[in-house]
């Protein structure tokens, strides 16, 4: 067999057992009793070993280097070699005895963080959080694969970016926003939620959103959607994407952009064209890009005025209690209130940016031992009140509010904004090359925003890398104005300034 052809295969056998390990981790969060979880937490560890005994061997190393042997490679053969030297550098840097300290370090530190925000106790979460960033820095040390520690933790989700490109764009968005912000702020005739704290029942919310899935093309013959306590989406295989929703009867945004987010996700996994399907490149380009995807279909569409055109009559239906005499107009407005707020997953369009520019700051220090573990909260409370304006009441509602630290996620914050900032770019680019789009959302039409998606982002996958793809789409290096554009179009006739 020629070489990369056997590099192709094992590593789609390696992808296969993923999508195994995935379909466990889907049942344990959608299905699985509660009493299950020892015995799921076995299975899994299993095919995690098996997967990296497979990944980490030698015969992986000769496949390989066999492979780089080859001239001409075509472009998606060449991205497979890419990205398997990649997987297979990343896990053979990385002794067996640390990988398997960050796991157990991460399962005490979930339970940990658990119970200090429960009790919003950061002193609870403090040392094992300390544990985990110290092995995080043994982990950047060994990796080296940037120029500084932290960008070699960035590269494991955003490959090639680094600590100072995120930097330089963020010190820039930050000032941005801050200036729209006051603009919003000083308005006289500001939007108003009180609408979506209204009691919305449960059972309706679910139908609408299957409804509003089927519209935007989700392909149920190779998808379902589900219910769980965080929302997430998972695949199975190229012809098998799950997306989970959570329903919250007086907070209705919950369960509505939840599940356009997550099908925004599906979409991207859904489009994969076949000769990349099941093998190490049927992923989205980056974690960013993935990001993009979600938000252009949440924010873009989901939250625009065309959007809500066609479905607030039929939302009126489900809810004409709450609904009936109240105007499109202004429910428009109430699902576009921006104010600043304590917790990440609910802010609006213009301030999360800040919000992942603070944990950006705040976890490039503490990889760089700018900063020490017992000076977080504070920390973290400066920061707030410099980039927002508010000082959280407490530490769950502050330092302790996300899950990714304890789980050893360092690094991947940026990519949240990083995938807003690609969704403007690409998007505008969608709207330069089909003006009629915002009309066809008017009517319920979301096939021609797919197509485009299809042609320029899905279908590739991880053939190339997401600076690369977002290049070869928009003919331009990335570009934080498109967004900031995005926004004071949108929220300056919002808020009538
Ligand atoms: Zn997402």
């Amino acid at each position: 067999m020629d070489s990369i052809k056997e590099l192709r295969e094992h590593f789609t056998k390696l992808k296969r057992l993923g999508y195994i390990l995935a379909l466990l981790g889907w049942d344990q969060q959608v299905y699985m009793p509660k009493g299950s979880v020892k015995a799921r937490a076995e299975q899994i560890a299993l095919i995690k070993g098996m997967i990296h005994k497979k990944l980490i061997s030698p015969k992986t190393g000769k496949m390989i280097s066999n492979a780089e042997k080859l001239k001409n490679l075509n472009l998606i053969d060449s991205a497979i070699l890419r990205e398997a030297k990649r997987e297979y550098e990343q896990a053979t840097k990385l002794p067996i005895e640390l990988v398997t300290e960050i796991a157990k370090t991460a399962v005490l530190g979930h339970q940990a963080w658990e119970k200090a925000r429960e009790k919003s106790e950061f002193s609870i979460f403090q040392q094992l959080l300390g544990k985990m960033i110290g092995l995080q820095i043994e982990m950047a040390e060994k990796l080296d694969t940037g120029p500084t520690l932290y960008s070699n933790l960035l590269d494991l989700y955003e490959p090639g970016a680094t600590a100072d490109w995120v930097s330089r764009i963020f010190n820039n968005l930050s000032q941005k926003l801050g200036v729209i912000l006051e603009k919003l702020h000083d308005s006289s005739d500001k939007p108003n939620q009180s609408i979506l704290k209204k009691f919305y029942d449960s059972e309706k919310q679910w139908k609408f959103s299957m409804e509003i899935l089927k519209r935007l093309n989700f392909n149920f013959d190779i998808g379902r959607q589900d219910k769980s306590v965080h929302p997430f989406k998972t695949s199975l295989s190229s012809m098998d994407t799950r997306i989970t929703t959570r329903i919250s009867e007086n907070s209705f945004p919950d369960c509505l952009f939840g599940t356009i987010h997550e099908c925004g996700h599906a979409l991207y996994e859904m489009g994969f064209k076949e000769e990349i399907h099941d093998t190490i490149l049927s992923d989205g380009s980056s974690l960013g890009i993935h990001e993009s995807q979600s938000r252009l279909w949440e924010n873009f569409v989901g939250r625009s005025r065309e959007f809500w055109i066609y479905w607030y009559p039929i939302l009126q239906k489900y809810f004409p209690k709450n609904l009936k005499n109240y105007p499109l107009e202004d429910f428009y407005r109430s699902i576009n209130t921006v104010q600043p707020s304590f917790i990440r997953v609910e802010a609006d369009e213009v301030t999360y940016g800040l919000h992942v520019i603070l944990r950006f700051e705040i976890e490039r220090k503490l990889i760089e031992g700018e900063i020490q573990v017992s000076e977080l909260p504070s920390s973290w409370n400066e920061k707030m009140e410099q980039l927002l304006g508010i000082t959280p009441p407490n530490d769950a509602k502050g330092v302790l509010q996300d899950v990714h630290w304890s789980g050893g996620a360092f690094g991947y914050f940026p990519t949240y904004s990083l995938g807003n900032l690609y969704a403007a770019q690409i998007y505008s680019d969608a709207l330069k090359k089909h003006p009629s789009l915002p009309e066809e959302f008017n009517k319920g039409e979301f096939s021609n925003l797919l197509a485009y998606l299809r042609e320029e982002v899905h279908q590739h996958g991880k053939i190339y890398r997401p600076l690369e793809l977002l290049k070869k789409i928009t003919r331009e290096e990335l570009n934080p104005n498109y967004f900031i554009n995005y926004l004071e179009k949108k929220f300056y006739s919002i808020y009538k300034i």
